[in-house]
């Protein structure tokens, strides 16, 4: 009787142990940070295999800045660059669909957003060590080059030029990309829930532990404060949270800001009374070509234009 006393107490014993660690590894918290895609990244996943599918998830981000950098040479973009009017350039799935995506909005926004305004960007050198005022002949002459008509989208991910000098930068939508890419892939390892942070590009899924209802709450960076400043915050179930801002790259000389998000028609900072604009919609790609084309447009045709794609959009100053 005594014996069996006890090896009831041990199964007992067993099984509140087993349990203990079920409920500690379905909660399991794994945070990762890395510098990718020239800005600060992180991802916090909920999960027996959240260590894992951060892994997973890093190496597919740094797969797609290899595909979308207009800084590496052997990026499909830089291809696309270097390519001569005419020439058929064989892309990635990955890339032919960002570039389909981005030019739709180009379009829909009036070219307030325009991929092409890579020789823009790349007079002023906001990505760079030192970015600079450049001249105005600078500015003139590389504006010639912008006008996303000139790209064609031929079969089976193919990318012809109208025009030799055309150049991408797809610094305003790649990051939204991988936001979507990366929640694809944390899905696929059955986490409770996960948030990732693309430099400003949030996007989360699943079920916040830490908070009663289950949602997440994100705050909308206060420009030109210390970052996880907030004054507004939005609260989602899944989905994304996407900031433009000013703040996030820029440079001040005599006394005056100059900052990366350029307005195509004059190749100058784009120049408004607030500092970022946020956007809340499902695709963070979508969400990343909204806000920077919003930032352009101003609040009523940014306001416009984002309720067109669903979007909550909040524009924020410091
Ligand atoms: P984001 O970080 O999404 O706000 O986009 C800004 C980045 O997109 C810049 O650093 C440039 O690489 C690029 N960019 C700047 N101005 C524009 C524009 N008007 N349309 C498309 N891309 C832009
Ligand atoms: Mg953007």
């Amino acid at each position: 009787m005594k014996r069996l006393k006890i090896i009831l107490i041990t199964a007992m014993l067993f099984f509140i142990l087993f349990g203990l660690y079920l409920a500690k590894n379905g909660k399991k918290e794994y945070s990762q940070s890395e510098f990718v895609l020239d800005t600060a990244c992180s991802v916090t996943f909920y999960g027996k295999d959240a260590k894992e599918a951060a892994g997973r998830v890093f190496d597919e981000v740094r797969r797609i800045e290899g595909l979308m950098s207009m800084y590496k040479k052997d990026s499909d973009i830089s291809r696309i660059n270097r390519a001569k009017a005419g020439d058929k350039v064989k892309v990635s799935g990955d890339t032919y669909k960002v570039i389909k995506a981005a030019l739709e909005i180009c379009q829909r926004s009036g070219g307030a957003f325009d991929i092409t305004v890579a020789p823009v960007t790349r007079l002023w050198n906001f990505t760079g060590e030192n970015p600079k005022i450049p001249s105005k002949e600078e500015i003139s002459k590389a504006l010639i080059s912008v006008g996303y008509e000139n790209i064609v989208l031929d079969e089976n991910n193919t990318v012809i030029k109208k025009n030799s000098s055309l150049e991408i930068d797809l610094g305003g939508v790649a990051k939204g990309y991988a936001g979507d890419r990366a929640k694809e892939i944390a899905k696929k390892y059955n986490l409770t829930g996960g948030i990732i942070d693309l430099g400003g590009n949030i996007v989360c899924f699943g079920t916040n532990p830490h908070s009663e209802n289950g949602r997440w709450t994100v705050g909308i960076q206060l420009p030109f404060s210390p970052s996880g400043t907030y004054r507004k915050t939005v609260e989602v179930k899944e989905g994304s949270v996407v900031t433009s801002g000013n703040y996030q790259r820029y440079f001040e000389e005599n006394g005056r800001l100059y900052h990366h998000i350029i307005n195509p028609y004059d190749g100058y900072p784009s120049e408004q009374n607030y500092d970022s604009v946020t956007i809340v919609t499902d695709s963070a790609m979508t969400g990343d070509c909204l806000a920077t084309a919003a930032y352009v447009l101003g609040e009523e045709k940014g306001s416009e234009l984002a309720k067109e794609y669903n979007g909550k959009i909040y524009y924020e100053k410091n």
